[in-house]
């Protein structure tokens, strides 16, 4: 069975995310969703909200798929599980010399894990978690943007 894991801050969760699993899916059987946690980085859900948050998101497919969340390095995490390869997704040129970088550097910690990259359909080319919040924090509408259920978990963490 080949295991691929997909690590990410998901907070929130969005289409994008879910447009890159659902292709990763085409390819391995399995997709571990590992959320990172850091403590030194500020998020707006705890990581237990955002394992919540992926599998109601990803519910259709939570036959093929695991959500964890994890405080050590995806390289690690991705050896730990017995996976092989590491999935992110790619939106613009802008992607690129960061994820160019951190696989560069999980070459150099774990040679044989590799990083496959998936381009996202055009329709979220645009789409960050970052987004999502800041149209949040002024109340705006979500629905091309996350599923229902993700838009409900926002809406209640920020009270409106
Ligand atoms: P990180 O903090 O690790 O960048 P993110 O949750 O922001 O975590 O992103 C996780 C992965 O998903 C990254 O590879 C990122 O490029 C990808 N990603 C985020 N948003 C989108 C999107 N709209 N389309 C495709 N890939 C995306």
């Amino acid at each position: 069975m080949k295991i691929a894991v997909y690590p990410g801050s998901f907070d929130p969760i969005t289409y994008g995310h879910m447009d890159i699993a659902k292709r990763a899916l085409k390819v391995f059987d399995k997709l571990i969703i590992v959320i990172s946690v850091n403590p030194n980085k500020h998020t707006l859900f705890t990581g237990e909200e955002r394992v919540k948050m992926v599998k109601l998101a990803l519910h259709d497919i939570a036959d093929k798929i695991d959500v964890q969340v994890s405080k050590d390095l995806s390289v690690n995490t991705t050896k730990k599980l017995g996976a092989t390869h590491i999935i992110r997704g790619l939106r613009a040129v802008t992607d690129f010399e960061y994820e160019f970088q951190m696989t560069h550097a999980n070459r150099v910690l774990e040679n044989e894990i590799d990083s496959i990259f998936f381009m996202t359909d055009n329709r979220y080319s645009f789409l960050s978690s970052a987004t999502v919040k800041e149209i949040a924090l002024f109340k705006g509408n979500l629905e091309t943007f996350v599923p229902k259920v993700v838009e409900d978990m926002i809406k209640e963490k920020l009270k409106y």
